[in-house]
């Protein structure tokens, strides 16, 4: 399971509410498409233990444009599943005309609702800052030329990625930002942007004040939640392999830290997903 160990967590209580996993990568968590058996393994089985907990829809996202056409026949094979293309920024090397043209197909399909991830990454150097920009500022463009929002990837650029947003003009369908990992002077200014900012389980590790202190300044209309599964698997079980089921373990410390009702948060995330990824 992509390097993680250990066995599936035990589910976490049902929600009291309804919500949906922002962000996840369903191929990386070992999922298999065409297989209509209810093992472990297939999408029917990812997304009936999703359900159970109040986790009613997810978005599977690709890092290649081979990822990027799985996750759109994840979306054609449950209803439920909803997709977002790009090549991830620590993997564009190399891309041609030819690889945005077929994002751009894949990227009007109904059932895509974002562009991404993409963004900058300056934690792996697979990649230099130059040939990451480019990208970016490219994905910028085809999230535009398709109408749909960008799923961004800060990682260690936060100013960087402001900046290119700022010299390309963020997509009219909207920004949000996957992971999100700044402070909580960031969280407001991305907030007063009108970005949207999606949480991962990193705000529960005990080693993550600064991300509940954005979690807490970010107005309610700007929180979304992922999971980022197989990544980012929330406290109490770091280091095992993260699923959609999990959402309400992170769900339930923002709640806690925001002071509100998680049936409050449920429904404040869900209205922002319909706003963003304009599904009813
Ligand atoms: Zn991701």
């Amino acid at each position: 399971m992509s390097g993680r160990t250990g066995s599936p967590p035990a589910a976490p209580e049902p929600l009291r509410g309804e919500v949906f996993d922002a962000h996840c990568h369903l191929d990386a968590m070992g999922v298999r498409l065409g297989d209509a058996s209810l093992d472990d393994a297939s999408l029917d089985a990812a997304m009936a233990a999703a359900r159970a907990v109040g986790v009613v829809r997810v978005v599977t996202v690709g890092d290649t444009v081979a990822s990027s056409a799985w996750c759109v026949e994840a979306a054609g094979a449950h209803p439920d599943v909803y997709a977002a293309v790009a090549v991830h920024p620590t993997e564009v090397r190399g891309m041609t005309d030819a690889d945005y043209a077929a994002l751009a197909v894949l990227g009007a399909l109904e059932r895509v609702v974002a562009i991404g991830e993409t963004g900058l990454d300056n934690h792996w150097d697979r990649t230099t800052p130059a040939e990451q920009e480019h990208h970016f500022r490219r994905h910028i463009q085809l999230a535009k030329d398709v109408g749909k929002p960008v799923m961004i990837h800060d990682r260690e650029a936060h100013e960087a990625v402001l900046r290119i947003l700022r010299e390309e003009g963020p997509p009219p369908a909207g920004v949000v930002f996957h992971a999100f990992s700044g402070d909580a002077d960031m969280a407001r200014e991305c907030a007063g942007e009108g970005f949207l900012l999606s949480f991962p389980g990193v705000v529960t590790f005990r080693n993550a004040p600064a991300l509940r202190e954005a979690a807490l300044a970010a107005p309610l209309e700007s929180i979304l939640v992922e999971t980022d599964a197989p990544f980012l698997t929330p406290h109490p079980h770091r280091g095992r392999p993260n699923a959609p089921y999990l959402i309400p373990l992170t769900l339930r410390l923002i709640a806690q830290v925001k002071g509100v009702d998680e049936t409050e948060l449920c429904t404040a995330i869900t209205a922002n997903g319909a706003r963003l990824f304009g599904w009813d």
